[in-house]
């Protein structure tokens, strides 16, 4: 019995002359995947992309579920590689959905022939097929508007695939085909959310975190790398990069005036962030904001923040409610590490009453009141870079 793994085009196949490049870095990305696995072939038609698996050994279970993170295919499933011969398909189509039949009770058959030399129609597949299966599993019956499974046979160039459904696939378009961000990534339920909603869209992530020991612990790093792991199923590996920020942080509290601690840190961030990003060819910053969500998400704390960047920042989450994030953070398994209760820098030396209508010319001017430069600069110097591996 030969088997393989059938990713369904979603978005790419809409692409006109540049497909083949989204396809090409698809490939690549599912095949940096499955290596641990085992070896694959890939091939592309129609398209579909095919896994091989070039021995009996690897777990398909294991690379369907590794795929499905995958962005790029709009569904996938693990399918049977059989001749193309209508009897051989009927026989081995039986034997291989043996399992989902016994646990069924209705069924449906459904074909799909695109190569039209194969000499019987798809109707005319489906009702032989199906009676075929009847005689097999005589405790099944058909029903076509809500099939408890569906065989599905296709017939194609190269060969016939029988499966019995199809799996939604991760969607979006492969990472690394839309260039290239840094990510704000704090420890908390958003930021990790915001990353998956970017790679969705073929962004390739790189992430950067702000600690200020010894207000905050070394746990507290390493759950954000922690997070990182996480995101590395649907992101590929991420440069993570940790700044050292207590300094700028109490020279901020010693030298400013309190209610804009919190929009000042934001801009000294975003700062730090842009100059890295920029020396990495970067073009743009993520980050986690939802309008209205805490002080330094109003409207007003938003215009003042984007006053200090010099990149588009995008905010996936901006339009969201708690709530809706939440699911998402639960879909990608980062919720549970993110509600583990460490401190974040943001905590540290927090007003009281932070402004939440700062007005723009005073918050520069308080900036420009005591000289950052060194501060920022030496930040800057004392990153520390860790690639965290899929
Ligand atoms: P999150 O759930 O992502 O922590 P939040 O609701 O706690 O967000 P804030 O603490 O105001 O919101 O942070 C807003 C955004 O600023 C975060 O989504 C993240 O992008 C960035 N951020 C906050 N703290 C840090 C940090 N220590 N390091 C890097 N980025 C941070
Ligand atoms: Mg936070």
């Amino acid at each position: 019995m030969k088997e393989l793994i059938i990713f369904k085009e979603g978005e790419i196949a809409l692409k006109g002359l540049n497909k083949r490049t989204f396809e090409d870095a698809f490939i690549r990305n599912l095949k940096h995947r499955l290596n641990k696995l085992g070896k694959f072939e890939y091939t592309k038609a129609q398209s579909t992309i095919y896994a091989i698996p070039q021995s009996e050994d690897i777990d398909l279970d294991e690379a369907v579920e590794l795929g499905s993170k995958v962005f790029g295919a709009a569904a996938l499933c693990r399918a049977l590689v059989v001749e193309k011969d209508f009897d051989a398909i009927c026989k081995e189509a039986i034997a291989y959905i043996e399992e989902t039949a016994m646990m069924s009770r209705t069924f449906k058959v459904e074909a799909k022939r695109s190569d039209k030399k194969f000499p019987m129609k798809s109707p005319e597949i489906c009702m032989e097929l199906g009676g075929k299966i009847l005689e097999a599993y005589p405790h099944l019956t058909v029903d076509v508007k809500n099939p408890q499974m569906v065989v599905t046979v296709e017939i194609r160039d190269t060969a016939a695939y029988v499966h019995a459904g199809n799996l939604p696939g991760a969607g979006g378009i492969p990472v690394g085909t839309s260039g290239s961000a840094m990510l704000l990534l704090s420890g908390g339920i958003d930021s990790p959310v915001a990353a998956y909603m970017m790679a969705k869209r073929g962004i390739k992530l790189s992430a950067i975190h702000y600690v200020s020991p010894p207000y905050t612990s070394e746990r507290a790093r390493l759950k954000v790398e922690r997070l990182c792991e996480k995101l590395t199923p649907y992101c590929g590996d991420v440069a993570f990069y940790c700044v050292p920020f207590t300094k700028i942080q109490e020279a901020l509290r010693d030298n400013c005036p309190e209610e804009l601690f919190t929009i000042l840190m934001r801009r000294l961030m975003m700062e730090i962030a842009q100059r890295i990003a920029e020396e990495k060819d970067m073009q743009a910053l993520i980050t986690g904001e939802s309008v209205g969500q805490v002080a330094s998400q109003t409207m007003g704390a938003i215009v003042c923040t984007d006053a200090a960047c010099r990149m588009p920042v995008f905010r996936p989450v901006i339009g969201m409610d708690k709530t809706e994030i939440v699911e998402i953070a639960r879909k990608i398994d980062t919720f549970d590490i993110s509600i583990e209760p460490y401190e974040d820098c943001c905590t540290v030396f927090t007003p009281k009453h932070p402004k939440t209508k700062p007005v723009l010319a005073d918050v520069e001017a308080a900036q420009n009141a005591f000289d950052f430069e060194p501060l920022i600069a030496e930040a800057v110097a004392e990153t520390e870079l860790k690639v965290i591996k899929l």
